[in-house]
Formats: structure tokens, C-alpha cells, sequence
């Protein structure tokens, strides 16, 4: 089991952001961790195991909660979960709200993995993005963490910017190389709906590169990255050998997961009638989901029932991610009948268009692939 806890609170609203995070709220901070805390309690006792394998602390900007109250969480989940020593165990944090009390309390109950969103190297391309920080507070961040014993960095970068060029994208790359983390996430700009800068983009205020040098932007990353030492083992992650994420691999192996707080969701097994596992997201709005917990009113949760169908799609969907693809006998465990059974037709089909390749048991995308890995789950949709 995995567990995944959301802290929603942000310094201010990043104009591309549409995830559950909220400015301005910190004075209900006490009040979202002691609801965090209570939905763990009440969640690990339905759970069949209390230990955990990895544990990510994400948002919003956790690095914003106080130390006291950072404190309080951690020990809360110790308390409640068994988490043997030494696993992995990432939050999230944002330069320029880092502090040293904050990350040592981190260190003290078991962090050892931090990802740090920088975005992009140039100051108008972070202001673009309604970011608070600068590079140098990036760096400041980085050195403060290894100070404390954090050892295993992870940057998030982002490309396919308004205003960003090829140069552009390359100098972000270097600056983060120079920065030497262990992990690296590189994500396309995706404009979405209700956001400050898509509404500047649908005015024609800001324009976006178009789809070849974001492509060429993808490209470098990988060439530029491989050349570093950094090995692609999903389709926006690169990690020096022995750090690619855990957190994540498992997300994308289909191990189940606990989600705690405002907007997360879990992945839960179960036998109740066709479905395999369950899907539950909490509320995202901060009241609603305290609301929910304190009345203890978990129908407010959104629940879907995943069938043994829907799931393996999933493993199509999210072994396709990964550079290490879909194993042949993790599918044939999981499901109870063959890969070969379920998708060979249409895999041997993408296999003579060089789209996808086997080897040694596991199927994968081939680099055109990833070009056009929506193409084919539509594909693989319709199998
Ligand atoms: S820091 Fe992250 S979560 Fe917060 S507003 Fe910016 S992008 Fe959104």
C-alpha cells in the first residue's frame, strides 16, 4: 500500500494551476491536518495492512505548512501507519518557502526525497507562469536540503512555454543539470480550461511555440538528459540510475494506494460484485472536505467501480508510460488470462508499424510511439 497525502495551501496561484490548492487559507491549516489525521485513522482501520511501502506529500506547497504543524502530521502518521525505515518518503516543496526548521522536522520523521517545482531557468518565462521564485532561490533551496541530509532531489521543468524558444528550453535544462539532482520531471504545458493563462492564450495575448519546436523542446530533453547520466524510465520522468520514483512506479504498476486530504484519491482492492478495485476522490473544495470528514459523511466521496476490464486497459494504459513497459506475467497474475490473449492481435499490429516493441517479456513504446501514445490507447481502446 501507498500512501499519498495532499496539502492544498499555496503562497499565491501560479496562473497555469488548476489543481485543488488554495491562496490566502493558511489560517485553516490547523484545522486541515487535524481532518488529514482523522481520515487516517478511520481509513487505516478499513485497510487489510497498516504498512506502507512509500509515502508522497504533495499539493498545493506543503513546504508552506509550519514546522509545528508539519510535526504534527508526521508524527500523526507514524502513529497511525507502520512505516518501516529507510522507504521512500517524498514531499513536495516550492523555493523561496523553504525553511530549515521545516525541513528538519521533514528529516526527523523519515523524509529522505524532495521535489521541487522550478519550472523554467528565465525570470520572464517564471513571471509568465505566475511563479514566485527565481532560480537562485532554486539553488538556495537544493543546498539547504542537502544540508539537512536530504540526499535524493527530484526538479519539475516545464517546456512548451508562451514567449519559451529551443534556446530557452535548453538553458532550463542546463541550469537544473547544474544543480545535479537526482530526478528529473519535464512536462509539456498543457493550457487548461478557467485558467489566467488560458484566457491570455485564447486572446492572443501570449502564443504558444508551435508543434515542432515543442517537439524539438521533448527531444533535447531526452538526448541532453541520456548524455547526463539520467536514464528515461516513464514518458516525463528521467532519474540517475537507482532513483527513479517509487511513488510513482507503483502508481503506474497499479499497487494500491491510500489517498488523504482535499481532492486525492485512492485505489483500493476489493470483492464487491464485478469490480476489482475501487476508486474514491474526496471533495476538492478545503471546506467541503473537512465538512466530510467531521461529519463523517464519506458518501461525499466520489466512488467509481473499476471492472476487471477497465483494469486491464489500465495496464495498458499505464505500462505504455513506462520505458520498461508492460511485463507479459505481471498482466497474466494480475488478470488471470495472458496478454497475448487480451491484446496480441492489435500489439503485433503496432509492432509492424514500429510503434511498439517486445522485449524479453515486456511490451513498450518505441520513441515514435510516445510521439503518438494517445493514437494508440484509442487503439487499444476499441481491442
Ligand atoms: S505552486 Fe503548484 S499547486 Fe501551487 S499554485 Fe503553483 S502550480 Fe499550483
Amino acid at each position: 500500500m501507498e500512501l499519498y497525502i495532499h496539502l492544498p495551501f499555496c503562497k499565491s496561484k501560479c496562473r497555469y494551476c488548476d489543481f485543488a490548492s488554495y491562496a490566502g487559507c493558511e489560517k485553516h491549516m490547523t484545522s486541515y491536518v487535524e481532518a488529514l489525521l482523522t481520515e487516517a485513522e478511520t481509513a487505516a482501520r478499513e485497510l487489510p495492512t497498516r504498512e506502507i511501502e512509500t509515502v508522497f506529500i504533495g499539493g498545493g506547497t506543503p513546504s508552506l505548512l509550519p514546522a509545528d504543524l508539519l510535526e504534527l502530521l508526521l508524527s500523526g502518521i507514524h502513529h497511525t501507519f507502520e512505516l518501516p525505515r529507510g522507504i521512500e518518503f517524498t514531499t513536495e516543496a516550492n523555493p523561496g518557502t523553504l525553511t530549515m526548521p521545516w525541513l528538519e522536522t521533514a528529516v526527523k520523521y523519515g523524509v529522505n526525497r524532495l521535489s521541487m517545482g522550478m519550472q523554467a531557468f528565465q525570470p520572464e518565462l517564471l513571471k509568465t507562469l505566475g511563479r514566485i521564485h527565481s532560480f537562485d532561490q532554486v539553488k538556495e533551496s537544493v543546498n539547504m536540503a542537502r544540508s539537512t541530509g536530504i540526499s535524493n532531489i527530484s526538479l519539475d521543468l516545464m517546456f512548451g512555454l508562451p514567449g519559451q524558444s529551443i534556446e530557452h528550453w535548453r538553458e532550463t535544462l542546463r541550469a537544473a543539470l547544474s544543480l545535479q539532482p537526482q530526478h528529473l520531471s519535464c512536462y509539456g504545458l498543457i493550457p487548461e480550461e478557467n485558467t489566467p493563462l488560458k484566457a491570455d492564450l485564447d486572446a492572443g495575448r501570449l502564443i504558444l511555440p508551435d508543434e515542432e519546436d515543442e517537439r524539438i523542446m521533448y527531444d533535447e530533453a531526452i538526448d541532453l538528459l541520456s548524455v547526463n547520466g539520467y536514464e528515461q524510465y516513464e514518458i516525463s520522468n528521467f532519474a540517475r540510475p537507482g532513483f527513479a520514483c517509487h511513488h510513482n512506479l507503483g502508481y503506474w504498476r497499479q499497487i494500491p494506494y491510500l489517498g488523504l486530504g482535499a481532492s486525492a484519491s485512492s485505489m483500493l482492492p476489493t470483492t464487491s460484485g464485478k469490480a476489482v478495485y475501487l476508486r474514491q476522490t474526496n471533495p476538492p473544495g478545503l471546506q467541503e472536505y473537512m465538512q466530510m470528514v467531521k461529519s463523517e459523511n464519506w458518501s461525499r466521496r466520489e466512488t467509481i467501480a473499476v471492472t476487471r476490464d477497465d483494469a486491464k486497459f489500465e495496464t495498458m494504459m499505464l505500462g505504455l508510460r513506462t520505458t520498461q513497459g508492460i511485463s507479459e506475467l505481471a498482466f497474466d497474475e494480475m488478470h488471470g488470462i495472458s496478454l497475448n490473449a487480451c491484446y496480441g492481435a492489435k500489439l503485433a499490429d503496432l509492432e509492424k508499424r514500429g510503434l511498439v516493441c517486445s522485449q524479453s517479456g515486456f511490451w513498450r513504446l518505441t520513441r515514435r510511439g510516445m510521439d503518438v501514445q494517445n493514437a494508440i490507447l484509442v487503439e487499444l481502446m476499441d481491442e
